[in-house]
């Protein structure tokens, strides 16, 4: 799937929808890892604007910036939450039940020269909860660790406001 955003907010608007998405969806008792969604693209791609509306569509309540120090930042997501109402609408929005998710992490490859220093923050033991939703920004730089089975999407610079996203499994 390829989508172009005309600004900012319709990349947090995009995250926002895809992270309700999934708790909406939720998951069969089967599946054995988490939830990896990897970010890959240049610097002002837009990865970090994706993340801050992916954490609104989870109803998380504090706020993101750009993680320069913490590489895993973790996010305790809530059992159940009402959709949030953007403005000028009227109805009391629908009530959103999350039975399979616990937490939330947002990892930030950027500043990590290799794979090792993620091994370290026990990425092992975050992949492999399936109650967990994994966000990585520069997924690229640890490719050889990654599990195959993931989200992934790509942002693309197209211009000062507009910004291809492709998203692929
Ligand atoms: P990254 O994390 O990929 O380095 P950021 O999300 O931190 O990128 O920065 C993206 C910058 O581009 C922000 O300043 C944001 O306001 C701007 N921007 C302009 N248009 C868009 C768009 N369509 N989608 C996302 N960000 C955009
Ligand atoms: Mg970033």
């Amino acid at each position: 799937m390829e989508i172009i955003t005309k600004n900012p907010q319709e990349t947090q608007k995009l995250a926002e929808k895809i992270a309700k998405d999934l708790l909406k969806k939720g998951r069969s008792k089967e599946e054995d890892m988490a939830i990896i969604i990897a970010l890959e693209g240049d610097l002002g791609g837009g990865k970090t604007t994706f993340v801050q509306g992916f954490v609104k569509g989870l109803r998380v309540k504090e706020k993101i910036l750009s993680p320069t120090f913490v590489l895993v930042k973790r996010f305790i997501l809530r059992p159940a939450f009402r959709q949030r109402l953007r403005r000028g609408e009227q109805s009391q929005g629908d009530k959103i039940k999350n039975k399979n998710f616990s937490n939330f992490y947002h990892i930030d490859c950027y500043r990590i020269k290799n794979s090792r220093e993620i091994l370290d923050l026990n990425f092992e033991e975050i992949i492999r909860n399936p109650r967990n939703i994994v966000i990585i920004e520069w997924a690229d730089r640890i490719k050889e660790i990654l599990p195959k089975k993931r989200i992934n999407i790509r942002f693309e610079w197209i211009g000062e406001k507009e910004r291809r996203i492709k998203i692929s499994n």
